[in-house]
């Protein structure tokens, strides 16, 4: 389905970053955010790229977690792609949101905030608030569409999925788009960038693979794979010849999830991977102190698909041990995993 909504805002000139950037150029500018105590100017690099036929704006992010860094190597990677310049409408690249996260492989600001919890933001506000507001100022409020790059957080692994809010129908057919197999429906967070864009209209997709402070080669393909498919959906890309898959086939979706907690402190051993199938009451892993006793077995609380688990083996009571997302068919959704893990290597060709 072509989606090609053409964009009112689409004008000859995009005013960015006190730039004016006309059709059928490209551009990298700064945002100035604020000059820290030691004089150093934080400024958020961003790249735009405008073809010279109108067509959608799409903004693509990543690093609004600061030690989430799959995303950058994703948009690099976008931005090395030849034939951009002859997109429908405009591209707008920001590789690295959180700056100042980004510098000390940090998730937070320098206070602690976490920046995606302070959407839409507010100029007179605390420093992730003034990001905020300069960020849904300068780019989202000028765009159509949107896709957000995540990981999972520190020393936690996620599955490559998309999380969005299904019940919006155009959103939903982004979602599909992109391609990767499970689909999170989620509502939005109180002070999400998601529930910021959404509020102006803005239909937005928050991407989530791999580890922070990690690449993943899997989960930058699926991502770069995802977006341009995105960006064929909509029309900012001539569509394949031929697809592998239409789209909508082969993508599940999850209303609901839950996370299986270590029900005492120890050492996990587990052979339980991203995209597992358990069923519930499946033994997972096994916890125990360090003398090897105290042995505990952590059981799956339903059945359902691994979409993120922890990477650090040692364990405290109560700390997420295994994301397990419900399906009506985990069967399917299991089968379909495997298989688009065969298929991945032939993505970015
Ligand atoms: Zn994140």
């Amino acid at each position: 389905m072509n989606q090609n909504s053409l964009n009112p805002t689409d004008d000859a000139w995009l005013e960015i970053g006190n730039e004016r950037i006309g059709r059928g150029s490209r551009k990298k500018l700064e945002l100035f955010v604020a000059r820290l105590f030691d004089f150093t100017d934080m400024v958020i690099p961003v790249e735009v790229v405008r073809g010279r036929k109108p067509g959608p704006t799409l903004f693509v992010s990543a690093a609004i977690h600061g030690d989430e860094i799959n995303g950058v190597e994703i948009i690099k990677r976008l931005l090395g792609r030849s034939g951009l310049g002859s997109i429908h409408g405009t591209l707008i690249a920001v590789p690295v949101v959180n700056v100042f996260g980004f510098n000390t492989n940090s998730r937070y600001l320098p206070d602690r905030r976490d920046l995606n919890r302070c959407f839409p933001g507010n100029n007179l506000g605390s420093l992730a608030s003034v990001m905020a507001s300069l960020f849904m100022n300068e780019v989202v409020s000028k765009c159509t569409h949107g896709i957000d790059l995540h990981t999972g957080a520190i020393h936690r692994t996620n599955l490559p999925q998309i999380r969005a809010d299904l019940d919006d129908s155009n959103t939903r057919i982004l979602a599909e788009a992109f391609g990767v197999p499970v689909i999170i429906n989620s509502s939005t967070r109180d002070g999400s960038l998601r529930e910021a864009a959404a509020n102006l209209g803005i239909q937005m997709l928050l991407y989530e693979g791999g580890e922070a402070l990690r690449y993943d080669e899997k989960a930058i393909q699926c991502g770069l794979h995802g977006i341009l498919s995105v960006m064929r959906t909509i029309g900012m890309l001539p569509g394949l010849k031929s697809r592998r898959h239409k789209i909508g086939e082969h993508v599940f979706m999850a209303n609901k999830s839950t996370w299986v907690r270590a029900p005492i402190s120890g050492s996990l051993s587990t052979k339980i991977k991203p995209g597992s199938r358990v069923k519930e009451g499946e033994v997972l892993g096994v916890l125990s102190d360090p003398f090897g006793e105290g042995r505990v077995e952590v059981k799956a609380s339903k059945t359902g698909i691994v979409i993120g688990m922890t990477m650090i083996p040692l364990v405290s009571h109560g700390d997420g041990l295994f994301h397990i997302a419900l399906f009506d068919n985990s069967h399917e959704v299991e089968q379909r995993i495997e298989e688009f893990d065969t298929e991945s290597h032939r993505f970015t060709k």
